[in-house]
């Protein structure tokens, strides 16, 4: 299948050519897995639990080589690269243990039996994930699909074939052999996975694809877990802490270069306080400076392809043609690499592109609307996502009444949003299907099974 080119966005450079894996060896990490699973799922979870934790080990001390990878391959900046494998691994001596905990059995006592109710592993399952958190996004799927004793085929993203295959090393060499696979390669590879013998699709990336899954799994009734993109909405009401406001939405919408499901993608401003909210966005946004992100000052890196880029500027142009102000940025900038500078829009109307698709790109799109609840609660819903929102205003109880009448997995009142511990990760809407993390999160990879016993008639 087609091969894959590994560039560096920072420079346009190959870096690697990797043949994309064939249809026969797609069938063969599928059977390998099949094989290795049942064995798997028959040790304890506690079991399974030490060989995630001591996979942990190894990416921890391979976390400098790791984040030089990710800067490579997809741009982010070095220091964003370290604290993304950082962060994640910092949280699974706990996520381990959740997952553990949420597959416990549950005894039930009736009249005339005892039953147990288990959660059986699915088999196989097809692990395929973006290239924004190339360590992050596997993780999350790979570690409560292998904790609760499925096997998986992993496929990372074309984009940093060369972060998933250190990832799939890494945890590969911890468990028996083909419990964890690695095919590489781009959509056909994914697409001829999806189509084999897999018994669950765990993915991450964008609706689009999404929807093509959930089409091609339909056939033999796949489970799946699906986290789509997001057009995510934030309420600026004219009695909130404006510094606060404009400091989330200008990190919110510019971190990893925009490239984040949950980035804030629109902001709607109270007409009253605008002009005063416009000017620090304004402000604080000319801080965010592009460059490559080995360069301790960048702090945004490329965009992660031209194609990316191409589209997060196509959208900023058309926006600007039907009416929009470019206050910052816009432009491309000369020489090598896919860069973007940080842009700031006013007037972005409701019935733009940049408002109703996902841009992924370092733009901050600012709307101005009657301050009234019900207009700013309209205009957050007008899209076809739901992944997360926030609000912010000085009265807290509007704040939550707000915050109830989103469409969206996760709300922040006076934050940016943030699952509480052991809260699923939510996609409402067309930004996903079923959920990760926390203890229902990890029961996806499961199903439910109760065993009931007789009682010995007495
Ligand atoms: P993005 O490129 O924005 O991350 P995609 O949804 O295109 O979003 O890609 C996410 C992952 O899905 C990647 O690993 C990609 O190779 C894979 N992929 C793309 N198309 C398909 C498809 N039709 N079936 C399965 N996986 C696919």
């Amino acid at each position: 299948m087609q091969t894959v080119i590994d560039r560096n966005p920072a420079t346009g450079k190959v870096l690697a050519e990797i043949p994309g894996a064939t249809l026969r060896e797609v069938q063969a990490a599928v059977s390998q897995a099949r094989a290795a699973q049942p064995a798997w799922a028959a040790l304890a979870p506690e079991a399974r639990r030490e060989a995630l934790l001591a996979a942990a080990q190894t990416l921890a001390a391979r976390k400098e080589e790791l984040a030089d990878t990710i800067t490579q391959e997809m741009g982010k900046t070095r220091r964003s690269a370290l604290g993304e494998v950082e962060g994640y691994l910092a949280g699974l001596e706990r996520k381990t243990q959740e997952v553990v905990e949420a597959i416990a059995p549950q005894p039930f006592e009736g009249a005339e039996d005892e039953a147990v109710l288990v959660r059986a592993p699915h088999g196989v399952v097809a692990a395929i994930t973006p290239w924004n958190f190339p360590v992050g996004m596997p993780l999350s799927i790979l570690i409560p699909a292998l904790g609760t004793g499925n096997a998986v085929v992993f496929k990372p993203s074309e984009e940093v074939p060369l972060t998933g295959a250190i990832l799939h090393q890494a945890l590969a060499q911890h468990l028996p052999d083909g419990v964890l696979t690695l095919l590489q390669g781009a959509g056909d590879v994914g697409a001829a996975l999806v189509d084999s013998d897999v018994d669950m699709v765990g993915f991450v990336g964008s609706r689009a694809t999404g929807s093509r899954i959930m089409a091609a799994a339909s056939n033999h009734l796949k489970r799946m877990v699906l986290e789509l993109g997001g057009k995510d909405p934030m309420i600026v009401f004219a009695d909130a802490d404006l510094e606060a406001a404009a400091e989330c939405a200008v990190t919110h919408s510019l971190r990893n270069t925009g490239q984040v499901c949950c980035s804030v993608e629109r902001v709607y401003v109270a007409e009253a306080v605008a002009e005063r909210f416009e000017a620090l966005v304004l402000e604080k946004a000319r801080d965010w400076k592009h460059g490559d992100g080995f360069t301790e000052s960048s702090r945004m890196g490329p965009l992660v392809s031209e194609t990316q880029r191409n589209k997060v500027h196509q959208q900023v142009q058309e926006a600007r043609a039907e009416g929009a102000d470019v206050a910052l940025g816009g432009e491309l900038p000369e020489g090598p690499g896919y860069f973007y500078p940080a842009t700031v829009l006013t007037n972005v109307r409701q019935d733009q592109r940049i408002t109703q698709e996902e841009t992924f790109g370092p733009v901050v799109a600012l709307t101005r609307f009657s301050g009234e609840d019900e207009e700013g609660i309209r205009l957050a819903n007008d899209t076809l996502y739901g992944l997360g929102a926030n609000v912010w205003t000085g009265d807290e109880e509007r704040g939550r009444r707000v915050a109830a009448a989103l469409q969206a997995g996760q709300v922040g009142v006076n934050r940016y949003l943030a699952g509480a511990p052991g809260s699923p990760w939510v996609g409402a809407r067309q930004s996903g299907f079923g959920f990760r993390g926390g203890p229902e999160g990890h029961r996806q990879f499961t199903t439910p099974k109760t065993i009931s016993v007789a009682r010995p008639s007495s």
